[in-house]
C-alpha cells in the first residue's frame, strides 16, 4: 500500500443520492467531505440510460419534489430540465381482467369498486381497533385493523409493489416503524397515513434525461469531492489513534485505492452487504448483523406499445395467476410516447433474477396484452437486487452499534423514497457540521 495518506473531516462511503446529497450539505456548511464510489459513475440505483431512443429508468422511475427536493434541484439550477406528472393520474390495481381505480382519499374509498360496502364499513372502523404492534407482521396488522377484504384489494398490492416484499414475512417494526409512531400521535393507522399523503403531496418529477440527471448534476457540482471507481476496502482506527484532523473528535482510516485517508467522521451509505465489508475491522458484530440482511430481486422488462394509456400504472391483485407485479405507464408521466414499464420479481418470486431475458419479454409482453388489449415489443431488460426486504433479518438491526464517529445513513435503516434519503442527508449534515464546527475549511489536507 502506499504511504500517501490525507486529511478531511468527513469521509461518504458511496456516491448513491444518499452520499451525494451529504457531500452537498456539508460542502454547503463549509465541511471538508470526501465521497468514494465503487462504481464508474455517481448515482447507485437512481441511474437512466438511452436505449433506442428511449430514456430507460434503471431504479426508480420518479421522485416527489417535496422541500428537500426542490432545494437540491434549485441548488443545482435543474428547474428548466424538471418535468412534472400530473399528480392527479390514476392509480389502479388490477383484479378479476379489470383495471380498478386506487382511491387516494376517504371521499374516493367510500365511492370505489374496488371493495363491498361491508369491507368499507369494516375498514373505516379503524380508529376503533387496538394499535399496531411491532411483532405484528405488517399483513396481519393491516388485516387486523382494516380487514381482509381491503388488505387483499387495497393494502396489499399497493404495498408489496413498493417494497417488492411479502407484508406476510415483514415485521411491523421494521416495516412501518414510521407508520407505528404516527399513529401514536393521531390516534389511528388510516389517519396517520392520510397526514402522511397530505404531507407529501408534492408533485412527481424526474428530468428531461430522465432522474439520473440528479445525481449526475450533484457529481458535477462536487467533481473534486468524488472519487468514482474507487471502492473503500476497509474502514479503521489508525496505529497512532490519538491525532484528530481538527477537533478532539475520533479518527478514522479511510482505505481505498491502495492510499488512506484520514477522516474525522465516517458515513457509510452503501448496501447492507457493502456496508459489512467495509466496517468488519472496526465493527465486527455491526457488520455481522448488516451482513445478514436480505434483498429483494426484480426484474424490469421496458415495453413499447401503440397505446398510451393514462395514468401512474397499475399494481396487480396477489390472487391474479400473473408473474408482472405491476406496470409503470412511463408514456403517460413524462410524455415518452408508448412506454411502459414491467415489474416482475419480488420476494415471492426470487428467481426472475436467473430467468433469462427470453423468458421474461415473453411473459411481461403476454400479461401487458392481456391486461392492456394492446400489442407490445420489449425494448431491453434490466434486473437488480437491491430492495431492502425489511423481512425477519432486519431483526439483527436492534442491537446495532457502531463505534463514535462511524454512522449509517441508509435506506434500510431509515426510509426508502428518494427524498427521504435527500432529507437524512441534510439532517446529517447539520448535525456533523456543527459536532464538527462550522470553520473546517474546505479543503482535503494531504498529509
Ligand atoms: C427499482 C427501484 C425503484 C425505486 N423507486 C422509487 C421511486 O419511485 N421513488 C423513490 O423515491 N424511491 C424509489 N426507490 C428507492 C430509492 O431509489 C433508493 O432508496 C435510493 O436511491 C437509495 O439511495 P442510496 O444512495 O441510499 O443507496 P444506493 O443508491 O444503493 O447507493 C449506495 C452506493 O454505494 C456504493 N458502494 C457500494 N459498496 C461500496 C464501497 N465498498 N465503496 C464505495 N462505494 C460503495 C454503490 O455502488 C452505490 O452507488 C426505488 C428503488 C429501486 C431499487
Amino acid at each position: 500500500m502506499s504511504d500517501t495518506s490525507a486529511a478531511v473531516a468527513v469521509a461518504v462511503v458511496g456516491a448513491g443520492v444518499t452520499g451525494l446529497s451529504l457531500v452537498h450539505h456539508l460542502t454547503e456548511r463549509g465541511v471538508a467531505a470526501v465521497a468514494f464510489e465503487a462504481r464508474d459513475r455517481p448515482g447507485g440505483v437512481v441511474n437512466s440510460e438511452r436505449v433506442d431512443d428511449h430514456v430507460l429508468e434503471r431504479g426508480p422511475h420518479r421522485v416527489r419534489r417535496t422541500g428537500p427536493v426542490a432545494e437540491l434541484i434549485d441548488d443545482l439550477g435543474l428547474g428548466d430540465e424538471t418535468v412534472e406528472a400530473d399528480d392527479d393520474l390514476p392509480l389502479y390495481v388490477y383484479r378479476d381482467g379489470e383495471l380498478r381505480v386506487v382511491p387516494r382519499s376517504v371521499g374516493e374509498f367510500v365511492r370505489t369498486d374496488l371493495v363491498s360496502g361491508r369491507a368499507k364499513l369494516r375498514a373505516l372502523a379503524e380508529p376503533f381497533s387496538r394499535p399496531g404492534r411491532g411483532d405484528e407482521r405488517a399483513a396481519d396488522l393491516f388485516r387486523r385493523k382494516f380487514g381482509t377484504e381491503v388488505y387483499e384489494s387495497v393494502i396489499e398490492p399497493l404495498f408489496s409493489g413498493i417494497y417488492a416484499s411479502d407484508p406476510a414475512e415483514m415485521p411491523a417494526r421494521h416495516a412501518l416503524a414510521g407508520l407505528l409512531r404516527t399513529e401514536r400521535e393521531h390516534g389511528s393507522l388510516l389517519a396517520a397515513a392520510l397526514a402522511r399523503v397530505d404531507g407529501e403531496a408534492a408533485p412527481p418529477v424526474s428530468f428531461e434525461d430522465g432522474l439520473g440527471r440528479l445525481p449526475r448534476a450533484l457529481y458535477e457540482a462536487h467533481a473534486d469531492r468524488v472519487r468514482l471507481a474507487t471502492p473503500v476496502e476497509t474502514v479503521r482506527r489508525p496505529d497512532d489513534a490519538g491525532d484528530t484532523v481538527a477537533n478532539d473528535g475520533p479518527v478514522y482510516e479511510v482505505v481505498a485505492d491502495g492510499r488512506r485517508l484520514r477522516a474525522e467522521r465516517v458515513v457509510v451509505t452503501a448496501p447492507a452487504g457493502a456496508a459489512a465489508d467495509v466496517l468488519r475491522e472496526t465493527a465486527p458484530d455491526a457488520a455481522a448483523a448488516l451482513g445478514g440482511l436480505a434483498y429483494n430481486p426484480i426484474a424490469m422488462v421496458y415495453l413499447r406499445a401503440d397505446v398510451d394509456r393514462e395514468g401512474f400504472g397499475y399494481q396487480v391483485h396477489s390472487r391474479e395467476d400473473l408473474r408482472t407485479r405491476g406496470v409503470t405507464f412511463v408514456g403517460s408521466l413524462f410524455d415518452r410516447e408508448g412506454l411502459y414499464t414491467a415489474f416482475l420479481g419480488g420476494m415471492r418470486d426470487p428467481d426472475v433474477i436467473d430467468a433469462t431475458d427470453d423468458e421474461l419479454v415473453r411473459t411481461a409482453v403476454r400479461e401487458f396484452e392481456a391486461v392492456l388489449d394492446a400489442p407490445a415489443e420489449a425494448v431491453d431488460v434490466h434486473r437488480l437486487r437491491a430492495y431492502p426486504a425489511y423481512d425477519a433479518s432486519w431483526a439483527a438491526l436492534s442491537e446495532l452499534s457502531l463505534p463514535p464517529g462511524v454512522e449509517l445513513a441508509t435506506n434500510y435503516t431509515a426510509r426508502i423514497g428518494v427524498p427521504s434519503r435527500v432529507r437524512e442527508a441534510r439532517s446529517v449534515a447539520g448535525r456533523l457540521a456543527e459536532d464538527l464546527g462550522e470553520a473546517e475549511g474546505d479543503e482535503v489536507v494531504e498529509a
